[in-house]
């Protein structure tokens, strides 16, 4: 059996994102440059108080950078212990991991393509989005449609800097969609399917990407199949 590197990495900082959700960002120590593909996950490594070693699988949320950097957008699961042990690092704390793993990146060629996500699905979609952007020549001026499905306000993870990003990108659609939302809210109600045929519809030189609960991918599988897309089109990634 392959046997992969360990890598260790220190929490620089972690910030809550909702009540039960934190961004933490990592410096993985030992190298000046920590090489992956945007929508790839590590494999976080730990001795559970039994003695049992646990691993996990986390999205990357940060795009490839020239540092050593990366984050990942975390949720506590509850009688969970792996996402609360994260949960729970300060700064300066240490964690060891193995990867980068997957293939839940961009397909070649690039299409106009939408993202949908809900919770922390959102991690490998702000990686891809933050490298889509930075660079004309990654996004060619395709169109991008982020739909993230949140039940109230507060739960839409990273909401300003998707909002600043979709004002400095015409072609970049920030669409946050709330089951709960407040009678204040003026965006878009329901669940993220509900919104698909009036995005994309049966447009058949697209591409979808779907990262979240296993409910919520085949829910969105299920309408673009429905809407006579090819399997090709459409690249998923199943948290549970
Ligand atoms: C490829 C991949 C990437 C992932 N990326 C992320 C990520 O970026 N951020 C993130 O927070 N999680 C992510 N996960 C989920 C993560 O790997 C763990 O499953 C999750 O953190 C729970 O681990 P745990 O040890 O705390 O709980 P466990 O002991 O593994 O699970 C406890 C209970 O919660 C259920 N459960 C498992 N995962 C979830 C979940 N995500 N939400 C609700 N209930 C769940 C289980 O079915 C079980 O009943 C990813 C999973 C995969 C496969």
């Amino acid at each position: 059996m392959a046997q992969f590197k360990t890598f260790e990495a220190r929490v620089l900082k972690s910030t809550p994102l909702s009540e039960f959700t934190k961004h933490i960002e990592l410096e993985v120590k030992g190298v000046s440059h920590f090489g992956f593909v945007a929508g790839q996950w590590l494999s976080v490594k730990t001795m559970t108080p039994d003695g049992e070693e646990m691993t996990r699988a986390y999205s990357i949320a940060s795009p490839p950078s020239a540092n050593g950097h990366v984050s990942f957008c975390l949720n506590r699961v509850q009688d969970g212990f792996m996402s609360n042990y994260l949960c729970d690092l300060s700064a300066g704390e240490e964690i060891a991991f193995q990867g980068p793993f997957g293939d839940f990146t961009l397909r070649p060629p690039l299409r106009d393509t939408v993202f949908i996500a809900t919770g922390t699905g959102i991690a490998p979609f702000r990686s891809m989005l933050h490298w889509l952007l930075a660079d004309p020549e990654q996004h060619r001026g395709h169109e991008f449609w982020l739909l993230f499905g949140a039940r109230f306000e507060q739960d839409i993870y990273y909401r300003e800097e998707f909002e600043r990003l979709a004002a400095e990108h015409a072609n970049f659609h920030f669409l946050p969609t709330l089951s709960r939302g407040g009678p204040e809210w003026l965006g878009l109600r329901g669940y993220v399917q509900e919104h698909l045929g009036s995005i994309v519809g049966a447009r058949a030189d697209i591409h979808a990407y779907i990262c979240g609960l296993n409910n919520m991918v085949s829910a969105v599988r299920e309408c673009l199949t429905a809407f006579g897309w090819h399997k090709k089109q459409i690249v998923f990634e199943r948290y549970d």
